[in-house]
This record gives structure tokens, sequence and C-alpha cells, in this order.
């Protein structure tokens, strides 16, 4: 899927992307039932208050993935301004602003009548983790972007392969909400890897025709990037680490 609206709607949850700095992604989540809103990984402040506001002016919670500036830098700022409090893996507390709720992954936290689990996703950075929220939409951070995966600067693949195999466990039309637009920059590598592959040829022209008219690439459903995404297709931690140092070289 790639729609190329700001917002879409999954089970009674508002979905909106929001562009920061050059490439990044955040993402305001809003249950339509209880009217919380949530924001995950805000790099800048501005962008994020404009949607904020413009969806009533409620930040109930900011999530962070990792302990990267560009995922973290807005945090501070936007929980002060609205009173929201700040979520984040108590393990890597240290590395990320000060958090209000500190949960370990396999936690779950009540955002209205959704619960939202905290999912271990290590291989980008140690301490990096993933987000459920409700039944089918996954916050990724840099974990995974479509047709790609984020660098390996911390972990191991086979803390990175583990981590991708708990996002594709996840059910298939589960929204991927990716940290960065990165997608047309991964066609080349995922061709070099797949170059037969229908589907992932398939998408190599859509993200090619939506980005020449600007729009963006993401969400993506799972299943697309089950179907074409090289990292998630790896089937061993073995074959990824090989996929991950080749693409550094690519
Ligand atoms: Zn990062």
């Amino acid at each position: 899927m790639s729609d190329e609206a700001a917002t879409v709607m999954v089970d009674g949850i508002a979905v909106t992307r929001i562009a920061m700095l050059s490439d990044n992604y955040a993402w305001l989540l809003r249950e339509t039932a209880s009217g919380m809103v949530a924001m995950i990984d805000p790099a800048e402040v501005a962008p994020a208050q404009a949607v904020i506001d413009q969806a009533g002016g409620r930040l109930d919670f900011v999530l962070l993935t990792h302990h990267h500036d560009d995922h973290i830098a807005g945090a501070a700022a936007l929980v002060a301004q609205y009173g929201a409090k700040l979520v984040g893996n108590a393990a890597d507390a240290a590395r990320l602003p000060a958090l209000d709720v500190a949960m370990q992954p396999g936690d779950v936290m009540g955002f209205g009548d959704t619960e939202i689990r905290m999912m271990e996703s290590s291989g980008h950075t140690i301490g990096h983790v993933a987000y459920v929220i409700g039944r089918r939409i996954a916050a990724v951070g840099d974990t995974l972007f479509s047709l790609g995966c984020g660098r390996m600067f911390e972990g191991n693949p086979a803390q990175f392969y583990a981590s991708l195999g708990r996002i594709a466990a996840l059910p298939a039309d589960t929204l991927l909400l990716c940290g960065h637009e990165y997608t047309k920059g991964n066609v080349g590598f995922a061709l070099s890897v797949e170059p037969e592959n229908a589907a992932l040829r398939a998408r190599a022209a859509e993200v090619e025709a939506l980005r020449a008219r600007g729009a963006a690439t993401l969400p993506v459903r799972l299943s697309d990037e089950l179907a074409t995404n090289p990292f998630l297709r790896a089937r061993s931690a073995d074959e990824f680490g090989r996929l991950r140092a080749a693409k550094d070289r690519f």
C-alpha cells in the first residue's frame, strides 16, 4: 500500500505522517474514541505543533524508538508544551530525554481503548524498540524501511535478524510506520538481490512514480515488504549479515 494522504484510518486510529528534517517522518496517532493523541519520534517541534494543533491541541504521549538525535530532538519541548508523558525503553533511558514512562520490551500501555506494546528491535542501535499499536499498526523507527533496513550501528546480525523476525511475525496487514523516506534509494540494491521478483519490480515502478511527483512512499503494509524487502526475506542471520554488509558497500 502507498497512501499519498497524510492521514489514514486503521481500526479507529487516525495515523498522520509528519515530514521532518530532510527525510525523517514522525507519526501522530489519534484514537478517535477517546481522543487520546500520541506522537512517535519527533525530530522537530514546529511541524509537530502544526499537526497537533490542527488535531485539537492535545498530546498525551511521545513515544521514542531509539536515541538518535533525528528521532528525539523535538521530544522534550513537546512534552513540556502539551503536558505529555515521554515513553521509551528503560534499558536505554540514559541516552534518552527524561522518561515519564520507562517500559521494557513486552510491556503494554493503555492508549484509550487501544493497547500499545513495546517490542524489542535492537540492531540499528542496542535498545531500539518498536511499538505495536492495536492489532495492525507498528512504529518501527530505523529498524525497517521500505525495501531496506537501518544501518547496523550498534547491534550484530543475529540481533538485527531476530528483530526483523519479530516484525515479520506481526499480522500481514500491519501498517508499518518507518522513520525515514529512504525507499527510492533502496530500490537499486533490492533489485540487485532479486532482479526477477515481480512484486519488487512493481513496487520499484510505483516508488519511482510517487517520488517523481514528490509523494510519500510510506506508510507501507507488512505484506508488501514481505514480498519485496530483501532484508525481511533473508532466511538466516548469516544471510542478513551478508546483505547488510553488501548494502553498506553498494
Ligand atoms: Zn537512527
